[in-house]
């Protein structure tokens, strides 16, 4: 199959019936559900840009003699060009959705292009388990799948391993291997889009403590697998939200669902690592997927810094605040950030190295700092955002008022010196639903947290860095005097 339009993925979605939990109600077709339908058209809309004649070039790639083309998040990167190549096509889908969408199908399409270039990693335990991972990932790139992954256990009691905690399934772990595969049990936090993506990814992070060998697993399955379900948070649009009052609420709304396997059967060619601690530990590293999905989260990251600057600069024009010193010196202050974003993706390509598996990868140290520095950025910038705007930020009528018989006052008293009211008032709801509601709160708790524990990412880098050459200048520094 080509790559998919935005309506095959949802014909992907209807024959694919999952069990999914929300509000106390079971949904089975969640692309006919009024929740999920603008989540489902969301990434519908993704699907649409890389087949449409102005992005499908840019989007898609061919291997030399291959039938069909693909989407360029699963290309193999072999050279500078391929890298560029694969940024700009996650830059089409990043600004479509102005990077609200964190978990846009590209993000595990390129974990699994990773993976398969480090499939010999996999292969340490067998070379079946290599080969089930290389079969995957054509098996995905085939059919132009959207993955979710679940990588975090559930937090019952953090100062305890998996396997010290009373129930021995309170986090996802094997009841039985069979000779068809491995019965697991239990939980996995969390998935976004796990109810409305194709493919569900379940894989190890850093921590394992010995002991936890059941629960080191790495495996992929449809999510429509019978005894898999999704019970899902409260949702922040029943799905009827107004786009005009709710410009992002009402379009990029992600759902997050805690994934409970109740005996699910994983059969063996989709098991890709399980019962190894040490190869559990050592798999974000050594299958570079920081590399490859530092790449993809910096682009993405970018286009949404990019819309907050902008937000920011429009509504202090609107009511002409950006005539002040310290006004110019936050939106200075938040500019900057774009630039040093950029910078980094741009270092990562130039630093680019090869991999064991014959692809090159973007550089580690610019991208993990960027994992580090980007969330804290993009909090500045929500801060800046919501500051200048004053009251301004919590005046605003709804629609309906401004068309309302009281329209002629809101004209009057709503109007910006450089915007009519209308253009002043959504300007401002803008910079609500991107920072205040509760779609704009869970966009910046998404940045804290989708990569995993801040303050751990920061001591990993420490602890990762070659600090020698610093050192070796502290001593030439000493050395003078
Ligand atoms: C909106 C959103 C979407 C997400 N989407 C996904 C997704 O699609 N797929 C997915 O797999 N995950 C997803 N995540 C989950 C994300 O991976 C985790 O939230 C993240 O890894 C942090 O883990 P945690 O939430 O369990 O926090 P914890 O690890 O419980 O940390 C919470 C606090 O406790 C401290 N702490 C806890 N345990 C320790 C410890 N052992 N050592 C030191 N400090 C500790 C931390 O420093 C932190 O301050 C998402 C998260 C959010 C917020």
């Amino acid at each position: 199959m080509p790559v998919r339009s935005g309506a095959e993925f949802i014909d992907g979605l209807r024959c694919a019936p999952r069990e999914v939990w929300i509000a106390g109600r079971r949904v089975d077709d969640v692309a006919a559900d009024p929740v999920f339908a603008r989540p489902v058209q969301a990434v519908a809309m993704l699907y649409d840009l890389q087949t449409s004649s102005e992005h499908r070039e840019a989007m898609t790639c061919r291997d030399a003699g291959g039938a069909e083309p693909y989407g360029a998040a699963f290309l193999t990167p072999r050279s500078q060009a391929d890298l560029v190549k694969r940024r700009l096509a996650m830059k089409v889908w990043a600004e479509a959705s102005f990077g609200m969408l964190g978990r846009s199908p590209d993000f595990l399409n390129t974990t699994l292009m990773a993976w398969n270039d480090s499939a010999e990693f996999f292969g340490q335990r067998g070379a079946r388990f290599a080969d089930n991972v290389r079969n995957y990932y054509k098996y995905c790139r085939e059919r132009d799948l959207f993955a979710t992954h679940a990588i975090v256990n559930p937090q019952t009691d953090r100062s305890k391993a998996s396997h010290q905690h009373g129930d021995p399934f309170a986090h996802l772990g094997v009841v039985e291997k069979t000779k068809d595969g491995l019965i697991v049990r239990g939980a996995k936090m969390l998935a976004t889009h796990g109810p409305t993506a194709d493919e569900l990814l379940v894989y190890p992070q850093p921590g394992i403590r010995d002991g936890d060998e059941r629960h080191v697993l790495a495996f992929g399955i449809p999510c429509a697998t019978k005894g898999l379900r999704f019970i899902c948070r409260e949702p922040f649009d029943d799905g009827t939200q107004s786009a005009w009052d709710h410009p992002l609420g009402a379009r990029f709304e992600e759902p997050d669902a805690v994934c409970v396997f109740d005996d699910v059967l994983i059969p063996w060619d989709r098991v890709f690592l399980y019962g190894d601690v040490k190869m559990g530990n050592a798999l974000f590293a050594q299958a570079s997927i920081r590399n490859f999905t530092g790449h993809q989260t910096a682009v993405r990251g970018l286009a949404k810094c990019q819309l907050i600057a902008g937000i920011a600069v429009a509504l202090t024009r609107a009511v002409k605040s950006d005539t002040f010193l310290h006004v110019q010196e936050q939106l200075g202050e938040c500019l900057g950030y774009l630039q040093l974003i950029e910078a980094a993706i741009m270092l990562g390509e130039q630093k680019a190295e090869p991999t064991a598996g014959g692809a090159i990868r973007p550089a580690y140290a610019p991208l993990q700092a960027l994992r580090y520095h980007l969330p804290k950025w993009y909090e500045r910038m929500v801060q800046v955002t919501q500051t200048l705007a004053g009251g301004g930020l919590l005046v605003s009528p709804t629609e309906a008022d401004l068309r309302s018989e009281i329209g002629p006052d809101i004209a009057r008293y709503y109007k910006g010196a450089n915007a009519g009211a209308e253009e002043r008032i959504r300007t401002f709801k803008l910079a609500w639903d991107a920072t205040g509601t509760q779609f704009g709160q869970r966009m910046l708790h998404y940045e804290r947290y989708y990569a995993g524990d801040p303050v751990r990412v920061g001591a990993s880098y420490y602890n990762d860095y070659d600090v020698a050459p610093l050192l070796a200048m502290v001593k030439r520094a000493l050395a003078a005097g």
